[in-house]
């Protein structure tokens, strides 16, 4: 990692080689295929005020949802939300709950709730729709990067965007050291990045939306492809035959925080229908993720240690009980018909918190009036806005199976089924009816509808 104070230093150091080049290269590149995207449009087609509006909407929609979230995961929602809310409008007539509902599994719920008041604004009476990088960084929630992205790739005006991508290009390209997100690096690469979309640039959305494309899929993190790299004749560390994973420079990341919660999952018979319990914390201290997002979660309390011994989870589960029912009561045979336990805890991560979520199944035959919650049957849970610990939760205690981990080899074909990991957590469990014990879950089941995602930060667990 290089150690660089001045900024004026830096761009003198690290300029690129011939930034016009590198631009024709990469147009040029572009124009003989990229990636299908659903929010893209080619810029040669011709195109009406109208429309271009439209388009800004979707490139705007499409940019808040790719933030920290990959693109074969935006795809679907991004169909889902513009079938829903095909423009500014739409949207802003949109009740909240069900902005967040279709947004629930996406995570950083922040964006979908700036996106609909940023909506709100602009289709008030009088509201000027933005039409430059300087007005659309007044909208709600829009930073330098989405504002770039709209106004030089809908608009055409000749300003860079810097993401991700685009960092682990320019870096290379200059074979540049400095570290990323210090004071100099995050000015940086908004200059370089800058020589490549001049002032008179006649494409500047292409030529951007070419530089991420390059970074996404030829000068990957884990794997760059400099052969058939189109930029290489400019590249400074292909020219200097360095390795390309030395840019950009590595940065210490901080160590995630664990934390245990427990977790149940609440379910009776409800006018001959199996349903189960959410609820609704008011407000982020009372939420076990410490959300303000105003989610549905399930009834859950958070501990202080990461590995609780079983007296305090019994004491976890017992106060999640308690705050669940109204009166309070605690979690036996009274009421509880049987319960079991997932075997593993539930992995959940939110930014730099790393969960292990104890998930306890409860069937109930105490009246569900008696709860101060919402109980839903299978087919209205995704009509919920809810963290995507409530799906990964409720297989882990319906099905028994683990949640999909990250990068997880292939099942051998032959393998046979493991039997549901969900394990009786008391000898006097009493058998349930067969239809409350196994509600159906698998393939096919109404919860198909219901996201399996991975966590809040797009990292699968
Ligand atoms: S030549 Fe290699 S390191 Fe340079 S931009 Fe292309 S893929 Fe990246």
């Amino acid at each position: 990692m290089v150690n660089v104070v001045d900024i004026e230093d830096a761009y003198k150091t690290y300029a690129l080689r011939d930034a016009a080049a590198t631009t024709k290269d990469l147009l040029k590149w572009w124009d003989r295929g990229h990636r299908s995207m659903p929010w893209r449009r080619e810029s040669t087609e011709p195109v009406s005020a109208a429309e271009r509006t439209t388009w800004a909407y979707r490139v705007w929609v499409s940019e808040v949802m790719l933030q920290q979230t990959q693109v074969s995961r935006v795809a679907p929602y991004f169909e889902r939300w513009m079938a829903k809310w095909p423009d500014v409008h739409a949207l802003a007539a949109a009740p909240e709950e069900d902005v967040q509902a279709l947004w629930s599994g996406l995570g950083y719920y922040r964006r979908c709730k700036f996106l609909r008041e940023g909506a709100a604004a602009l289709a008030a009476p009088g509201a000027q729709w933005p039409t430059t990088r300087a007005d659309w960084l007044k909208v709600k929630g829009v930073g330098p990067y989405t504002a770039a992205a709209v106004s030089s790739i809908v608009y055409g005006e000749a300003c860079p965007v810097v993401d991700g991508n685009v960092v682990r290009v320019v870096s290379r390209l200059a074979a540049c050291g400095v570290a990323p997100s210090s004071t100099v690096g995050a000015k940086l690469w908004w200059r370089l990045a800058a020589q490549l979309v001049p002032a008179d640039a006649a494409r500047p959305g292409d030529a951007n939306q070419a530089m991420m494309e390059l970074g996404a899929t030829v000068c990957t993190k884990a794997n760059p492809a400099c052969g058939d790299c189109p930029v290489k004749a400019t590249c400074a560390t292909h020219e200097k035959g360095e390795d390309p994973a030395r840019y950009p420079a590595a940065e210490a990341k901080a160590k995630p925080v664990k934390v245990a919660v427990a977790a149940l999952v609440l379910q009776t018979e409800r006018l001959g229908k199996t349903v189960f319990a959410l609820a609704k914390p008011a407000g982020k201290d009372a939420s076990a993720f410490r959300s303000d997002a105003s989610l549905y979660e399930l009834p859950a309390v958070r501990l202080g240690a990461p590995d609780p011994t079983p007296a305090h989870l019994d004491a976890a589960l017992d106060a999640a009980f308690d705050g669940a029912r109204r009166g309070g009561a605690r979690r036996d045979a009274e009421v509880v018909l049987a319960r079991t336990r997932a075997a593993k805890a539930v992995a959940h991560s939110i930014t730099s918190t790393r969960y292990a979520v104890t998930v306890e199944r409860l069937v109930l035959r105490a009246d569900p009036d008696d709860f101060d919650v919402v109980w839903l049957d299978a087919a209205d849970l995704a009509t919920r806005a809810t963290s995507s610990l409530v799906a990964k939760a409720l297989k882990a205690a319906l099905v028994g199976a683990a949640p999909a981990k990250k990068r997880q080899a292939p099942p051998k074909a032959a393998a046979p089924k493991k039997a549901p990991r969900v394990v009786p957590i008391a000898a006097e469990a009493v058998p349930i009816a067969a239809s409350a014990a196994a509600p159906a879950v698998a393939t096919g089941s109404p919860f198909a509808s219901f996201a399996f995602a991975p966590d809040e930060d797009g990292v699968a667990a």
